[in-house]
């Protein structure tokens, strides 16, 4: 059978016989996987700008009983400005590993698409301190996947209070009550200085990627931010260190 989808280039790496393995995000199919002749992707070749990163394209997808094959290819559109500036640029290639590394193959998130494509909208506008969005598209992209940290009211008892800790193996924020108890267990990671932590994953939860252009914050409360996100990932999601992480933080 053969479709036409949506799709954004997640990855690419050179395998013999000049071709490519890509790994696709369709809107159709989810994370696919799908190999391109070399030719079919330089520059002379029409429709070879769909195989760039930061590009919206429209793919013709084969299916077969267990694999699936790419058609003709073409450009819906090109966030350029990303490419332009090395601190998007490295932001966008992060955020393009973490989600690789985040989806399972085959499994379309329609939700997760369009939260990728708003990200691309509003890095290529912002004009400084980009790593924001990037911390608030984890935050968003976690809950997206089912296991949003639960920031509205104690994990253990249910209840709402004013005060919280955020607890990274509790999955959340744990009252003053239950702290004992969640601290019983093997060395959990606290964050202890939390209500103003746990009010801005609130926010940025409850905010849509479109909204959040021209919102900042501290520098320092934003660094607890990503570590407590980067932790949080690591535990619920089993994503480590990624190599665009690192050269981004050098
Ligand atoms: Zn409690």
């Amino acid at each position: 059978m053969q479709y036409n989808t949506a799709g954004i280039v997640l990855r690419q790496i050179k395998i013999p016989g000049d071709r490519r393995m890509l790994s696709i995000f369709t809107e159709r199919f989810g994370k696919i996987s799908v190999s391109v002749a070399g030719n079919k992707m330089n520059g002379k070749n029409k429709g070879s700008l769909a195989f760039k990163p930061f590009t919206l394209g429209y793919y013709d997808i084969y299916t077969g009983r267990d694999y699936y094959s790419l058609g003709k290819a073409e450009t819906v559109k090109s966030w350029f400005g990303i490419g332009e500036d090395v601190d998007r640029y490295l932001e966008g290639s992060f955020i393009l590993e973490f989600t690789e590394k985040l989806l399972e193959e085959s499994v379309p998130s329609s939700h997760f698409f369009d939260l990728l494509k708003d990200y691309f909208d509003v890095l290529e506008k912002r004009t400084r301190a980009h790593s924001f969005l990037t911390t608030a598209f984890q935050i968003k992209a976690v809950s997206v996947m089912g296991v949003a940290p639960e920031v509205e009211s104690c994990v253990i008892c249910g209840k709402k209070y004013d005060d919280y800790m955020f607890v990274n193996e509790a999955g959340g924020c744990v009252c003053r009550n239950c702290i004992s108890e969640v601290s019983k267990r093997d060395n959990p990671l606290i964050y202890r200085n939390d209500s103003a932590i746990i009010d801005r994953i609130r926010y940025l939860i409850r905010t849509p990627m479109k909204k959040l252009e021209k919102i900042y914050l501290e520098e320092e409360s934003l660094g607890e931010i990503n570590r407590l996100i980067r932790e949080y990932s690591r535990y619920h999601l089993d994503i480590n260190e990624l190599k665009s992480e690192r050269v981004k933080n050098v």
